[in-house]
């Protein structure tokens, strides 16, 4: 790694930038590119081939031996096939280093062992990959050498999407159409593209590796299945925000040095609520690049853990009992001359372009609220969503007070006249000075939060990709937006039609906002009277994505066909059982290898030591041992008896067909008796002497990094 400190040296040190491009491209070259870079347009292969030997030749003096084509199928990570540059020998025995324009921007996997849901027979394997020009190349070092990584979008030989990029690339298209036809109508002719802008905040928890590599829950699914809670957890608060310490300071210099070479922003980072648990946040950026970086972190989080003698858990739930780990996604719509759609300004009541965006936003939310709930679907989620932890499982909008008003105004009297200002917060302390207040105070247990000018979805779990969450929200807003434009083109007075609309949007769907503490059991109910869903689970969110409302929409604005919406479900459903059959395996693994051979041998040795004593010492009293005894072989047959119930309904869900059912019985059958192991093994923990438990326990991985 780079020995250099200097951050403005460091940023970007990786990436062919536009700045490198500029440098080293031909200016007619150049120019080209940035065009098709900017209009999203196709790349002319004769313009590909300079390109590409100018990447070539940047790699190479990187030190990058080998290329891949860097693509995001439908497991949520991150996959890539590596070919070096060298070329077939010449007659005289040496080689070239050779990169093509073709294989810049095509590429062809043979990627039959990627999830398809079924759009893809595996006697038709062949599927591409091809480079999103608007997300720059990098070059990657680790142990395996320097790699040049070129971000791609991968699709079948019949064009439809096999990945997640595919789809976030064309609902950024959608977005920027309908939002451009809104700003003709507030007479804006100066803006020629408005993007999504994104800034996710990654939560995860740092553990000590030698600890980690001895929990093997945590090497197989990355979540602990067994262990009791530690006498101390998160309730002193003293985590969050606290000093960081020695080590993971360490850490984290050397994170953010490796993610600004790769030219992430990296900018926060901080402790979180839960013991060992931190987040890091880069500033916001366009889109799909934001995407493809929250990925990079990820597996830089991995990587550099790693280095340390750490290990990066990005699972949403890897302690229970203890706050979990998510991901806020961040979002805004910028125009290409810098202007966000949604920033209220200071009188937000006058502006009525601003409320028109919000009032859209509000319809869209509350019409596909299933859809954004099913973005942020993963197995590891539901340990958050619904689950007694944050936030609820029920998609509601914070608004803040400043905009409720603005908003009741509306309703109740059809127009607004006045924006509650922000005030001066008086510190009360002299030394400090005093703070202008937001109008808009923060809720954190909102879902879906306005904070100032973008809204915070705060659901979506730490180890998924964000590209889900983003396709749906470009989507459903440009839905929305479509809608308005509709109506307010062929509007014969465009000010009282706005007006109307902006009415009737609010009060259409001002069931969706919500401005109270979204953690209590009285909005559960309450959500229910507004008739808002709650779905509980990823089995119970999946077939948002397939209803005739969902379908009509992503085709309308040609975002996933009804074929790939179909693939999605059932690669969900696929991997839900799948995730779970091996988090169950593991748990029968654990118990039968490592936790009753403990339990028996601990039980043997309190056995022996009970005749020890009593044949040293007849008038001994030896109750509480005895009573040990007792309470350890009950449980220890509760444990027998459980996995032994586990053990059956595995084998029962293997032998079922992928789908839907098998889903929901490992949902419903397997996940109980998975608790149901777990119980008397957490219990026993608390009464076997700790040099004879098999694993590092909660107290020794969250406290001791
Ligand atoms: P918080 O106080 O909510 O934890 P952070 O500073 O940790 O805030 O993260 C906020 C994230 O939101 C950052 O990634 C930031 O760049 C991003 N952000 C700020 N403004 C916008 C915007 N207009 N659109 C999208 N993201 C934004
Ligand atoms: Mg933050």
């Amino acid at each position: 790694m780079s020995e250099k400190t200097n951050v403005v040296e460091l940023f970007g040190q990786n990436v062919f930038s536009d700045a490198v491009m500029e440098q080293r491209l031909p200016k007619k070259v150049y120019k080209e590119l940035k065009k098709t870079i900017e209009d999203g347009a196709d790349l002319d292969p004769t313009i590909a081939e300079v390109v590409a030997d100018a990447m070539k030749e940047w790699a190479i003096e990187k030190g990058a031996t080998h290329y891949t084509h860097w693509f995001q199928p439908l497991t949520g990570t991150t996959a890539e096939k590596h070919d070096s540059f060298i070329s077939a020998p010449k007659s005289n025995g040496t080689v070239l280093m050779e990169f093509s324009g073709k294989e810049l921007i095509k590429g062809e996997p043979d990627a039959s062992s990627f999830p398809s849901g079924g759009l893809r027979a595996t006697f038709e394997a062949r599927g591409y990959t091809a480079w999103d020009v608007s997300s720059p190349a990098f070059v990657r070092e680790d142990a395996a050498g320097a790699t040049l990584c070129i971000p791609t979008a991968f699709y079948s030989y019949t064009g439809e999407a096999l990945d997640k990029k595919t789809p976030l690339l064309r609902s950024m298209e959608a977005i920027n159409t309908q939002a451009l036809r809104l700003l003709r109508l507030f007479g804006n002719t100066t803006s020629k593209k408005v993007t999504p802008s994104v800034g996710p905040e990654q939560e995860y928890f740092l553990v000590d590796r030698e600890k980690y590599l001895k929990r093997k829950d945590l090497v197989f699914t990355g979540r602990t299945l067994f262990g009791a809670m530690p006498p101390k957890g998160q309730e002193l608060d003293d985590h969050y925000f606290g000093a960081i310490r020695e080590r993971v300071g360490a850490f984290m210099k050397d994170l953010n040095k490796e993610l600004w070479i790769l030219g992430v922003t990296a900018k926060t980072q901080h402790n979180e609520v839960a013991p060992a648990q931190h987040e890091i946040a880069p500033i916001y950026s366009q889109c799909n690049l934001a995407v493809d970086q929250n990925q990079i972190v990820m597996e830089m989080l991995k990587k550099v853990a790693y280095r340390h003698g750490l290990a990066a858990l990005i699972h949403e739930k890897p302690f229970a009992g203890v706050n979990g780990s998510g991901k806020h996604n961040n979002w805004s719509i910028t125009t290409d001359d810098g202007i966000n759609l949604l920033d209220p300004g200071k009188t937000p009541h006058e502006n009525m372009q601003f409320l028109l965006v919000l009032t859209c936003i509000m319809k869209a939310v509350d019409i596909h609220a299933d859809l954004l709930r099913e973005s942020a679907a993963d197995v590891g989620n539901d340990h958050r969503l619904g689950a007694n932890e944050a936030p609820p499982a029920i998609i509601s909008m914070f608004l803040g007070e400043q905009l409720e008003d603005v908003i009741e105004q509306l309703i109740n009297t059809g127009s607004a006249t006045s924006s509650k200002e922000g005030s001066v917060l008086k510190t009360g302390v002299n030394a400090l000075p005093d703070v202008e207040k937001d109008a808009t105070d923060r809720n954190r247990t909102s879902p879906f939060a306005f904070t100032g000018n973008k809204f915070e979805f705060r659901m979506v779990g730490s180890s998924d990709s964000i590209a889900g969450p983003n396709v749906i929200l470009n989507t459903i807003v440009a839905e929305a937006f479509c809608d308005a434009c509709d109506e307010l083109e062929k509007a014969e007075n465009f000010e009282d039609a706005l007006h109307d609309l902006i009415k009737k949007n609010a009060t259409e769907h001002r069931r969706i906002v919500f401005n109270g503490n979204g953690y209590s059991d009285e909005w559960i109910a309450e959500a229910e009277r507004r008739g808002l869903p709650n779905l509980r689970s990823m089995v119970d969110a999946v077939p948002s994505i397939t209803t005739e409302k969902a379908v009509r929409m992503f085709e309308k604005f040609g975002v996933y066909s009804r074929a790939e919406l179909e693939s999605r479900s059932e690669v969900m459903y696929e991997s839900y059982a799948k995730e779970i059959n091996i988090e169950a395996k593991a748990m029968l693994d654990i118990a039968s290898k490592q936790i009753i051979p403990a339990v028996v041998k601990y039980t043997t040795r309190l056995g022996a030591s009970i005749n020890t004593i009593k044949s040293a010492c007849e008038d001994a009293d030896i109750s509480t041992q005895k009573e040990l005894l007792l309470e350890c072989s009950d449980l220890l047959r509760d444990t027998k008896v459980a996995l032994a119930a586990l053990q059956d309904l595995v084998a029962e869900g293997e032998a079922m067909a992928d789908g839907r059912d098998c889903a929901i019985f490992y949902h419903d059958k397997v996940m109980s008796a998975m608790d149901a192991l777990r119980a008397p093994v957490d219990k026993l923990e608390m009464l076997v002497d700790k040099d004879m438990w098999p694993m590092p326990s909660y107290g020794d991985l969250l406290f001791e990094v």
